[in-house]
């Protein structure tokens, strides 16, 4: 191994004019963080085990001084006590911990807190804390991927997601269903030292395949960042020759598992697919090794991840439920969190890589919603966003027909009729106007054995 940047393309800027420096003080933090964290994930595999060590003493240290649902889980356990002796976090468990005590960060900490939700791929939306280190930590952990991997960084990057709530009435407005956002670069602070291609950012509230696929047209799309949903909706416009026309050249998979005739169909146009491991409630959990798909690396600068006793059979595998410790959880701590996934954990990648590989991952598949064109749509819906309308504590929907959607409300027994109105009106800006939508209210959803409890089925 050598450092040496002579191939990346550089812009020159970003140097210090300061006596007895080298770069710029926002260049070269940034730099100093993608090497530590490449330094934890990719080097000694003992000095890297001994820092996780002393972090979840730091973790079960503060999460026991300020939270009494913290002591009554590790009270009977010294803070140096195995982690796998601990009790499994569920998501009623931390839902009942935020409602319980909020944030464990104090404004004395001096690190603000933000208030956070699931994505919505579940059934079980859960509201929790994050902190501005987490949200810092996210942007430099998906920048130093492009470090580890040795990715070429003159290539563009386009973003594809969901709109949050606070884009989606502005999106809402909009003929075409989603908002454009365009950066010169991708490289935050380091595009000052690095030359990069450029950054766009596409908020998709109901979005017409037509404008989307014309708006692609216009750059070279590079790396593409989408959930499998979006890009199945895409290639449901003209097939999967038409990321090769939009010039894609890696699909960057997030948020869910690939169908496996999704995955041949861009695989065979000669784009390889990188998946990677998140979720909302801890950031980055693993990404998907360059040499043997279906390997995923753990991200060990942020994570440990365990299996859990007891394997459940499914498609003739043996597998365990994924659970998950956030290394840096202080606003709200996730200690052996229960993921709904299945999987199964190397000691080692098959690729060399000398740490944990999560293989076999199971539970992520979703569908998207199909129109009567034949065309797909990207359908997700956030839970917390619909709590703001009608009260409740797990929902699914559920495509019955081609222009039917059935929205199951659990833990209710009656639903007004404003509430009602409200829901449908919800559900038809992100689904379109052309969907008959029913509204139930359960007092328990009837989940059958899905581990996942997936928020969306398309049954049709
Ligand atoms: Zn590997």
């Amino acid at each position: 191994m050598k450092f040496d940047f002579s191939k990346y393309p550089t812009s020159n800027q970003g140097y210090s004019e300061r006596p007895m420096s080298f770069l710029g003080a926002d260049p070269s933090s940034l730099l100093g963080s993608i090497f530590e964290l490449a330094v934890i994930e990719t080097g000694n595999r003992i000095g890297c085990e001994r820092w996780q060590k002393a972090q979840l003493r730091n973790l079960f240290t503060h999460a026991t001084q300020r939270s009494s649902f913290w002591r009554n889980r590790l009270v009977t356990k010294r803070p140096e006590s195995k982690l796998s002796a601990l009790p499994i976090l569920t998501r009623t468990d931390v839902k009942q911990q935020v409602a319980q005590e909020g944030s464990l960060l104090r404004p004395t900490d001096g690190l603000q807190t933000f208030m956070h939700a699931t994505s919505g791929s579940s059934g079980v939306p859960v509201k929790f804390y994050v902190s501005q280190m987490n949200v810092q930590y996210n942007q430099v952990r998906s920048l130093a991927q492009n470090f580890i991997d040795g990715k070429d960084l003159s290539l563009n990057k386009t973003q594809i997601k969901t709109a949050t709530a606070s884009t989606a009435k502005k999106i809402a407005a909009v003929p075409s269903g989603f908002a454009v956002e365009k950066k010169p670069s991708w490289l935050g602070e380091i595009g000052s030292v690095f030359t990069s291609g450029g950054f766009k950012l596409i908020e998709c509230l109901n979005p017409s395949l037509r404008d989307l696929v014309h708006e692609l047209r216009k750059d070279a799309v590079g790396q593409l960042v989408a959930n499998p949903r979006m890009v199945s909706a895409i290639i449901s416009h003209s097939g999967a020759n038409l990321l090769r026309q939009l010039r894609v050249s890696e699909w960057i998979a997030v948020g869910e598992e690939i169908d496996p005739v999704l995955y041949r169909s861009v695989v065979d146009q000669g784009i390889p697919i990188h998946s990677t491991y998140s979720c909302e409630e801890v950031g980055p959990i693993a990404f998907e090794c360059e040499s043997t798909p279906g390997h995923y690396h753990v991200a060990t600068s942020n994570v440990v991840v365990e299996i859990a006793e007891g394997l459940h059979e499914v498609e003739g595998k043996k597998l365990g439920r994924v659970l998950v410790t956030h290394l840096h959880s202080y606003a709200t701590p996730f200690i052996r969190y229960d993921m709904g996934d299945l999987a199964l954990l190397k000691e080692c990648c098959p690729c060399g890589h000398d740490g944990p590989a999560i293989h076999s991952l199971y539970g992520r598949v979703t569908n998207a919603l199909k129109r009567r064109d034949g065309t797909l749509s990207a359908f997700l819906i956030r839970g917390h966003e619909l709590q703001e309308i009608v009260e409740f504590t797990e929902f699914r929907v559920r495509q019955v027909g081609l222009d039917a959607i059935i929205i199951e409300i659990g833990g209710r027994e009656t639903l007004t009729p404003e509430e009602i109105t409200n829901v449908v009106t919800f559900l038809k800006a992100r689904a379109g106007d052309d969907f008959k939508i029913d509204v139930i209210a359960r007092a328990a959803i009837d989940w059958g054995d899905s581990i996942k409890k997936q928020s969306f089925r398309c049954e049709v």
